[in-house]
């Protein structure tokens, strides 16, 4: 019976979805996914990257602290406000269990200064994680952590979508066993922002997960975002060390210069095969994972699929 339970509750849920997936706005009490801005009451700031900030906050319409505990996106400046809504209409779209689910929104002020309402993570980001977790966490663990990522990204290519962003800051942590992929902030809005592209002597400089076609003809395929899994790959493997991050390690052998310089520098390394090496402590047979990712022609590179089924195998 409680089955029976679930499944009438699961039903009632959806009939209050499919209205706002269909476009008619039901009435503003009814509708699950609509956040009062008023009731959001902030706790502590939880990250930001380039565009946008996350904050914990609880969602307390009763006003007695017996709210919920979300994670609220929001964009540094208002004038982004289009790719916020661009990245709201990805991520509400997705269902996976190693996608972070989407909540809903807070658009109060006539839409101006949209929030993203998701669920909240408590452990952070792999690059907060891992570096505080290090001696909790097997090597076994990492490549658990390398497989859920492959899942999510084979769920969301299928959905042809490309994420552009894959990187240990973009990979939340449910818990010890389960971690999700997070920040949608880039799906489409690359094009508008060719300020992404420039080099930046900025540590997180995505330019450094990019692979060559992303760097030289800014042409982005599924196949990119393997490379940029493999690097992903790579930052895990050192539990997110700092001192072995990829843009110290790129930096260390292209050498520190300005700008377009150090773009022109690393696609030349790049073409000429020049691949970061094997961490100390990643196995051979990880390591060939990541070499398979960085194959120059995003043809010749693994997929998702293939990734997934490795994962399983060394995780057997
Ligand atoms: P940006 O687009 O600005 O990079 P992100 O969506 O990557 O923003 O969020 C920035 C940081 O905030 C993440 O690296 C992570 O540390 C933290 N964060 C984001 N979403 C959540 C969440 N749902 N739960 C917990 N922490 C989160
Ligand atoms: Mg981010």
């Amino acid at each position: 019976r409680a089955i029976v339970r679930e499944l009438g509750r699961i039903k009632e849920q959806r009939e209050q979805e499919l209205p706002i997936i269909s476009g008619e706005i039901p009435p503003q009490e009814t509708d699950p996914a609509d956040f009062k801005r008023r009731f959001l009451k902030k706790i502590r700031k939880l990250g930001e990257g380039n565009f946008g900030m996350v904050e914990l906050c609880m969602y307390d319409p009763n006003g007695d602290q017996t709210g919920e505990l979300v994670a609220v996106k929001s964009l540094k400046t208002e004038n982004e406000s289009s790719n916020l809504r661009r990245e709201i209409n990805t991520i509400r779209n997705l269902f996976h269990e190693n996608i972070v689910k989407y909540k809903g929104i807070c658009n109060e002020e006539g839409g101006m200064n949209i929030k993203l309402i998701m669920e909240y993570l408590p452990a952070g980001s792999l690059k907060e994680y891992l570096p505080r977790n290090k001696s909790n966490t097997e090597q076994k663990r990492l490549l658990l952590y390398a497989l859920q990522i492959c899942q999510g990204m084979e769920y969301l290519g299928s959905q042809n979508y490309i994420h552009r962003d894959l990187a240990a800051r973009n990979i939340l942590v449910e818990n010890e066993s389960l971690v999700k992929i997070g920040d949608f902030g880039l799906t489409k809005s690359i094009k508008e922002d060719k300020d992404y592209y420039k080099v930046t002597e900025e540590q997180d400089s995505p330019v450094y997960w990019y692979a060559p076609e992303c760097l030289i003809n800014r042409k982005f395929y599924k196949a990119s975002d393997v490379w940029s899994f493999g690097v992903t790959l790579y930052e895990i493997m050192t539990y997110c060390d700092r001192e072995s991050s990829p843009p110290q390690v790129f930096l260390k052998m292209i050498g520190r210069s300005q700008g377009q310089m150090t773009m022109a520098r690393l696609v030349d390394a790049l073409e000429k095969g020049w691949r970061m090496p094997r961490p100390d402590s990643c196995p051979e047979m990880v390591y060939a994972q990541m070499d398979k990712c960085w194959s120059q022609a995003p043809e010749n590179r693994v997929d998702f699929s293939s990734l997934i089924e490795e994962f399983t195998s060394l995780l057997s």
